[in-house]
């Protein structure tokens, strides 16, 4: 036990020693995010008022108007600005979360709040890709713009949110509602992406949306050794059978490349619920009278939700089966449509300068960019999308398994580096856009 204990101080020693020679000679830069990483805003704790505080002395180092707001008293959301030198335009919002989800510590090879950089020069830490990475290469890339002289035309606003890991709701969601968001004037949202293994970075348009599904048998109860019809069970495992096939063919889709796996429509089991409990398991020589499945479903905008509540109606939880979905029994339903009937998505097309401006800085700044894509689970970026405002989902992180959620979460520092320059690039180029149509007639422009 003692000598157990004397190998791990020095293998410590070792470690330690090893991170403070790559730091010496490291950047500030680095030290910066470590700092930021190591401020733990796990759930469901988040310190949040040591994040804003970290933000914003920052933010006083590069000179940004600041404000603190708490739509809900103890989750501090901070709003910076650098203003733009023409107010008629719109702004430019960059939005991160400050949050993280929790850690099984003993799961990690490093603490996920310790922020160690080890010999490959990857900094591990909850929070490392899901997004204080984001967040800090923001205010990052502002240092070097400013230290560069570039003046913004139109103002950057930084937007740090909390609770986006338990759906935002007063974090970002408060935020797109609140009259503060109406009098900055967006004109589009910049807000997080993934990770990609390859030396391509992803940019998100949409998202899917959820569904949640409780579906619930019934039958007769008998004898467990009994053969007959419309029992419960049975019920509910000819819809976990049709479920199962539906599943198979969207996943054979992503399986084939024919589709990417944001443009299907997932579905999985995550609970069963039946059986008659005794003190030590279940009964077993009955057969129960009742049984229920739960799915989690998503559904991305480019596909026909309508029709899925059909199919679930018809063929996953027919009345015929004694089955007791109806409609609106999701235990969540996000439409994938907004107010006025248009699927909720940013548009990559020309009608939207912004992607092609963010294809173009990207490019400058030495990075490719893949297919837009739909991001495969949900973001605060959908708060800003049903305002009708674009919104893009971009984390520059190539070359990156993507890890978050996961123990071991991490991101070179090489790729966060990187990333400052992409984000130098694109801040620039969205900061400096004057929409052609706008300056039509201005002499200067002639
Ligand atoms: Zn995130």
């Amino acid at each position: 036990m003692e000598l157990r204990l004397h190998l791990c101080i020095i293998s410590l020693l070792l470690l330690s020693s090893k991170s403070t020679a790559i730091l010496s000679d490291d950047d500030p830069i680095i030290s910066r995010f470590q700092r930021y990483l190591r401020i733990n805003t796990a759930h469901p704790n988040p310190q949040y008022r040591e994040a804003a505080d970290f933000i914003l002395s920052e933010a006083e180092s590069l000179s940004l108007e600041s404000q603190t707001i708490e739509f809900v008293p103890g989750k501090h959301l901070v709003l910076l600005k650098w203003p733009g030198s023409d107010p008629s335009l719109s702004s430019v919002l960059l939005n991160s979360h400050t949050d993280v989800v929790p850690a099984e510590h003993d799961k990690w090879v490093h603490p996920p709040f310790s922020a160690n950089l080890d010999s490959n020069g990857d900094v591990y830490a909850r929070g490392s890709q899901d997004m204080k990475c984001v967040g800090i290469q923001y205010l990052e890339a502002i240092r070097r713009l400013k230290a560069s002289g570039f003046k913004p035309k139109r103002s950057v606003y930084l937007s740090f949110v909390p609770d986006e890991e338990i759906g935002g709701h007063d974090g970002a969601e408060k935020l797109a509602e609140s009259d503060v968001f109406k009098g900055l004037n967006v004109g589009i949202v910049l807000d997080e992406g993934l990770a990609s293994p390859t030396e391509t970075y992803r940019a998100f348009y949409a998202e899917r949306c959820p569904m949640w599904l409780v579906i619930k048998a019934t039958g007769a109860p008998g004898h467990g050794a009994k053969l007959y019809d419309n029992t419960a069970m049975e019920n509910l495992l000819k819809s976990i059978e049709s479920v199962r096939r539906f599943r198979a063919a969207q996943f054979d889709l992503v399986k084939a490349g024919l589709k990417a796996e944001g443009e299907v429509i997932s579905v999985n089991m995550v609970f069963l619920k039946a059986g008659t409990p005794t003190p030590t398991g279940f009964v077993m020589n009955m057969q129960p009278s009742e049984a229920e499945a739960g799915f989690d479903i998503r559904v991305p905008p480019i596909a026909d939700q309508e029709s899925l509540e059909k199919r679930i109606a018809k063929e996953w939880a027919p009345t015929s089966r004694n089955m007791t979905f109806r409609h609106g029994q999701f235990k969540q339903k996000v439409s994938v449509l907004d107010k006025s009937g248009k699927p909720i998505l940013t548009a990559t097309d020309s009608s939207n300068p912004w992607w092609a401006l963010l294809e173009d800085a990207v490019k400058k700044a030495n990075g490719k960019l893949g297919k837009p894509e739909i991001f495969p689970a949900s973001t605060d970026a959908r708060y800003f999308r049903n305002l009708g405002l674009p919104a893009i989902g971009f984390s520059p992180m190539a070359n990156t398994p993507i890890l978050l959620h996961d123990h071991n979460e991490f991101l070179n520092k090489d790729e966060y580096l990187k990333g400052i320059e992409i984000y130098e690039s694109m801040i620039k180029a969205y900061a400096s856009y004057v929409d052609h149509g706008k300056i039509a007639g201005s002499r200067d422009e002639l």
